[in-house]
């Protein structure tokens, strides 16, 4: 559940549990073994997790071995409340016990104990050799560069439940991804909680650096990376839009509100000026850039007035797209004691306000790509797969811009599409729709031999 930085972490698990003997089943009655990793960021995503422990209670009754475990910010958050009230638990791992994972699964295989392990680290854990969390097929990855925050936005669990700001040493990050590309991984996302302030507290290298290290890496052709907090947004950032060919001309650049007002409030630290003049200056910089955004909607204390200047901001900026959301209180966060909490209902309706503008807005972006040619990488099938007398099947990508592109190209034989999985395509759009384009293949690149010498994709 929750957000890339759990996606991760859940392929690591996946990873780090192989060896042990342990494969992934999409049965939950065949699985010794059931992993909740959770999200907490807002009270639905809490009520989710602990609604699916309820559920496991009879898997439990029919198979006694069954190890149930819960992991990330719940876990965090919640600690040993968590075996109180869910009995079919033996195992709560906090954010920063992945590491501990197997020691504790192996102790639970043998004894009918059950453990808590929040304990919280001054340092990221390394492992000898970097976890290979790529799958066969997989054309990209997330690899975390760092874990925790120190930015305090009062409405936020995250410093809470992930801890004090911790950057990855890059040699080791650099490592990393050299192993991905050797799996045939050619797009890279650099993850973490505000990737701009990267390397900043520990002195070692600046994100922008970092970037450049990656960008010379060969077979890795894309790069990307999220989440960015505005007010580390550097000139030399900026800059590398326009210095590294293999980073991605999209940024995800949370803003949260439009009005100074209430972005003091959450403890922000930038006003609504410095964030559209540091916009300007990337589309100055990358004119094609693709911004995108999270927008949080009836923070206690937002006026009319307030929200008018948010949705003011969306047209001034002109997002490609937004992730929006109504403010829900957490758990020893600042903003649950703040006064003058925006009813339910007029939530709702600023929510529903907010979408409708950007709707208008993201359509128009796609509409005005109709006719222009974008290179995508190649993903693999489309998962809407339309059966074409000509033997022609749907492909999906993504441009530089992270717009879903689907085109259709035949294919010889349709196990595992390995003919245009991980190629970049030129694609001239001729349709747009709401959340994708629709193209024609103008140009495909030549089936290529990786670094080790494979062809790209013989999996
Ligand atoms: S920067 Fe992001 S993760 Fe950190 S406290 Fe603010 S909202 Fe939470």
């Amino acid at each position: 559940m929750g957000c890339q930085m759990n996606v991760y972490d859940s392929y690591r698990i996946a990873a780090m549990l192989k060896p042990m003997g342990y494969s992934e089943t999409s049965s939950w009655e065949n699985a010794d073994l059931i992993i909740l990793n959770t999200c907490t960021i807002r009270q639905k995503a809490e009520q989710k997790a602990f609604s699916f422990l309820g559920r496991l209670g009879k898997l439990k009754k029919k198979n006694s071995n069954l190890i149930v475990a819960v992991g990330g910010c719940v876990a965090q958050q919640e600690k040993e409340q968590i075996l109180d009230r869910m009995p079919v638990v033996d195992l709560v791992f906090g954010t920063h016990a992945l590491s501990r994972l197997c020691e504790h699964v192996y102790h639970l295989e043998t004894c009918d104990d059950r453990i808590v392990d929040v304990t919280m680290s001054e340092s990221v854990h390394e492992p000898d050799i970097p976890v290979d969390v790529s799958k066969p097929g997989d054309v990209k990855a997330f690899v975390t560069i760092m874990q925790g925050c120190d930015n305090f936005c009062t409405y936020c669990v995250v410093p809470y439940v992930r801890g004090r700001e911790i950057s990855r040493q890059p040699d080791k990050i650099i490592e990393e991804i050299k192993m991905l590309a050797n799996s045939n991984i050619r797009e890279i996302t650099l993850l973490g909680q505000n990737v701009n302030s990267y390397g900043i507290k520990q002195k070692l290298c600046s994100f922008a650096e970092l970037i450049h290290r990656v960008n010379d890496i060969e077979d890795i052709v894309r790069i990307r990376f999220t989440t960015s907090h505005p007010k580390d947004l550097s000139d030399e950032l900026i800059d590398a839009f326009g210095q590294c060919h293999k980073l991605c001309h999209h940024i995800h650049l949370p803003v949260q509100a439009g009005s100074d007002r209430v972005l003091k409030r959450m403890n922000r630290k930038y006003s609504r000026d410095e964030y559209i003049r540091k916009v300007n200056r990337l589309k100055a910089v990358c004119p094609d850039i693709a911004i995108t955004s999270d927008i949080i909607v009836g923070f206690p204390g937002e006026t009319k007035q307030d929200f008018i200047q948010t949705l003011d901001l969306i047209e001034k900026v002109g997002y490609d797209s937004l992730y929006a959301f109504k403010y829900s209180d957490r758990p020893n966060v600042p903003a649950t004691r703040f006064s003058n909490k925006v009813s339910e209902p007029e939530k709702s309706e600023r929510l529903k306000q907010l979408l409708t503008l950007q709707e208008k807005l993201t359509l128009k972006k796609h509409k005005d790509m109709v006719g222009t040619t974008e290179q995508i990488l190649v993903e693999g099938l489309s998962k809407k797969q339309a059966s074409d007398s000509h033997k022609q099947y749907h492909w999906t990508g993504r441009t530089s811009t992270n717009k879903a592109v689907n085109f259709s190209f035949p294919i010889h034989h349709k196990d595992n599409g390995a003919p245009l999985t991980g190629r970049l395509v030129n694609v001239k759009i001729i349709k747009a729709f709401s959340h994708s384009l629709w193209g024609k293949p103008v140009d495909i690149e030549s089936e290529r031999m990786s670094s080790k010498g494979d062809n790209y994709h013989a999996a």
